[in-house]
């Protein structure tokens, strides 16, 4: 009875590299069924082999690999892909919010509905913020899952320095698990769920707010990581660029969250997962593109929000194929909330990115927003 029924919510890139883990864990761990439902939004793919359209969930069922986000990498034969949101998440015990988050609100209902009743908990992988419409203040996406799912329910994050590629074929890292579940009882057979030793190292924290804020603002810095390395600039610049992100984001949870502990900063989930997406992250990626076409753009003043907007598009589909960017998303809500709280002065780095990606701001002047910040001012 007191046994754990796992839903994934979400089957991206990182949803079915973690996929291999909870789907190897739930096998073996007595606690857990063995049968984790995995939620696909259903689309047609095509095979190399034949030219017919096939359902992804269909050959995520069939082959047991998610051919068009996570290819190469063969899912535990327990990991079943169901695109009908409601049987997937049918009484689960355990839900685990893995997608990119502009389209969560629509599922949270459904969600809602068809959980186990009393006893579901949730922990969120999603790296993003969302504000509240009324105050315009950043909510942290685990507390936007936790009211709609309503009863008290609970959800804590796990974030870490965890591009999926690596994780999916087992090259050691360290995850953090932020949050309490109830007693030190069920916060184990939780971390249980995702840990696999030796190389899926997950440690436990209660500041759900530092490790979920940190998550989601490292997105922005590795933009400004994409446009130093298109710049040419080397490992110190690179450093450079890291330190005062990172006091840039221990600045904004200070303003904006109450309760963050200085301590998550030097978690997996702190400066690790900041330094491992401004190298190897897509964020990364997708904005050195950006700046290699506006490297070659001559007419640079006339870069209007629209065109940088079309172009992050154009960059997002072309580069990422159908994985989604979400660092340009915070950047732009993130700037928006600091310039409606007068705080723009306070962020040099985070508004210098931010002209960049969307003010027409030539790629140097990066380096305006890296050297403007010490610890003192
Ligand atoms: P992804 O970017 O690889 O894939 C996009 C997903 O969105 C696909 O599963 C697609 O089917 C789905 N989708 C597209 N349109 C949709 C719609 N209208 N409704 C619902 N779903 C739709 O996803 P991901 O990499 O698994 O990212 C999920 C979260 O995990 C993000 O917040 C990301 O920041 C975070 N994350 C990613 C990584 C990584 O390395 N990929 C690592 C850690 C955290
Ligand atoms: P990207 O979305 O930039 O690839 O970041 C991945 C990540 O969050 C690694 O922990
Ligand atoms: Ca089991």
């Amino acid at each position: 009875s007191e046994m754990e029924r796992i839903c994934i919510i979400g089957s991206g890139n990182w949803g079915s590299a973690i996929a291999t883990k909870i789907g190897r864990n739930a096998a073996k761990l007595p606690f857990c069924h063995d049968t984790v439902n995995m939620w696909v939004f259903e689309e047609e793919v095509t095979l190399p082999e034949s030219d017919k359209p096939v359902k992804l969930s269909e050959v995520i069922n069939s082959r047991h690999e998610n051919v068009k986000y996570l290819p190469g990498i063969t899912l535990p034969s327990n990991i079943r892909a169901v695109p009908d949101l409601k049987e997937a998440c049918q009484n689960a015990t355990l839900l685990v919010f893995v997608l990119p988050h502009q389209f969560l609100p629509n599922l949270l209902p459904i969600i809602r509905a068809n959980v186990h009743p009393t006893r579901c908990r949730g922990v969120s992988l999603i790296k993003g913020l969302d504000f509240d419409s009324k105050t315009k203040m950043p909510v942290l996406i685990s507390k936007t899952i936790e009211e709609a799912m309503g009863h008290g329910f609970v959800c804590g994050v796990l974030m870490g320095a965890n591009v999926a590629n690596e994780v999916a074929v087992g090259k050691m890292c360290e995850s953090t698990l932020a949050g309490n579940f109830g007693d030190d009882r069920i916060n184990e057979r939780i971390r249980q769920v995702f840990d696999e030793a030796p190389n899926f190292r997950v440690a436990r924290i209660d500041d759900v707010a530092g490790a979920e804020a940190c998550g989601a603002l490292k997105n922005i810095v590795a933009l400004g990581a994409g446009f130093v390395d298109a710049l040419g600039l080397g490992g110190n610049t690179k450093a450079a660029l890291l330190r005062v992100g990172l006091l840039e984001m221990s600045r904004f949870c200070q303003i904006f969250f109450e309760g963050v502990e200085q301590g998550t900063f030097l978690e997996s989930c702190g400066m690790a997962d900041l330094i491992t997406t401004c190298y190897g992250g897509r964020n990364r990626k997708c904005a050195e593109e950006f700046a290699k076409v506006r490297l070659q753009d001559n007419a640079a003043e006339d870069f209007s929000i629209e065109r940088c907007c079309e172009l992050w598009a154009k960059i997002e589909s072309e580069v990422l194929n159908g994985q989604k960017l979400q660092g340009t998303i915070t950047l732009k809500e993130v700037h928006m909330l600091l310039k409606s709280r007068n705080l723009l002065a306070m962020f040099p780095l985070f508004c210098s990115i931010h002209d960049i990606s969307f003010g027409g701001r030539g790629i140097i002047s990066i380096l305006d927003g890296i050297s403007a910040l010490s610890v003192g001012n």
